[in-house]
């Protein structure tokens, strides 16, 4: 496979293991603000709530319907109605704590560092995510997968987000690449394939859980060390 000289990975579910690490930090913070005593003590259901509103509000901002801003606003009185809590008792500081601790966690999807390391060697490699600028370099830098990167792009340094082709267009002009000589890697049908497929980029489907899903990329992968075989 000689084509590809530039990979473009996503980085949350892709590379950083965000399922992982969230539920590590809201772990935290349920104990710390004492959430627990608010009306329900289970923090599964707590983490449920959180899970499915945040997956939504990601959808929107994916879409263009809410901005950064209205994003973080909305996403603790979400999760507080949703998991029947007063709206009144949401700690002022959580949304922010929340962003801090997050981003400062260090895991990593499965053979990610080892998948990386033989990749390394082989192609240029870069990230394109919809997160924002702040978090996400936090997150490179606390699970060490930055200093694999040479170009990050994020949906607020470019002024675009995946899927809009204008993202990958963005990168491809500061790589000075053709799109056929790159290829992106990523877990989200709509935001990574749809949006690579947008720029006329082959795409790997990362698809760790076998969820359904109605796309068609250049390939599929279950796990990040498959990739070595591909490429
Ligand atoms: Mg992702």
């Amino acid at each position: 496979m000689k084509k590809y000289t530039h990979l473009l990975f996503d980085l949350d579910h892709t590379l950083w293991d965000y399922d992982s690490n969230v539920r590590d930090s809201l772990t935290e913070l349920f104990t710390d603000y004492n959430l627990g005593s608010l009306g329900n003590p289970d923090f599964e259901l707590f983490f449920e709530a959180f899970q499915a509103t945040n997956h939504l509000l990601w959808e929107q901002f994916n879409k263009g319907l809410i901005d950064k801003d209205e994003l973080r606003a909305m996403r603790f009185k979400e999760v507080f109605n949703r998991a029947q809590l007063p709206l009144s008792e949401i700690p002022k500081d959580l949304e922010e704590q929340f962003i801090l601790r997050t981003s400062s966690k260090a895991k990593v999807m499965d053979h990610a560092f080892e998948t990386l390391d033989f990749l390394k060697t082989k192609y240029q490699l870069h990230i394109i995510t919809n997160g924002f600028n702040l978090s996400q370099y936090n997150k490179l830098k606390s699970s060490k997968l930055d200093t694999y990167f040479d170009l990050i792009v994020t949906s607020e340094n470019s002024g675009f987000r995946k899927p809009d082709k204008r993202i990958f267009e963005h990168a491809l002009l500061h790589l000075k690449a053709e799109a056929s000589h790159c290829l992106m890697i990523g877990d989200n049908p709509l935001s990574d394939i749809q949006g690579a497929q947008n720029a006329e980029i082959d795409q790997v489907y990362y698809n760790p859980l076998n969820t359904e899903s109605e796309v068609n990329p250049t390939y599929r992968i279950r796990h990040l060390s498959e990739l070595i075989k591909i490429l």
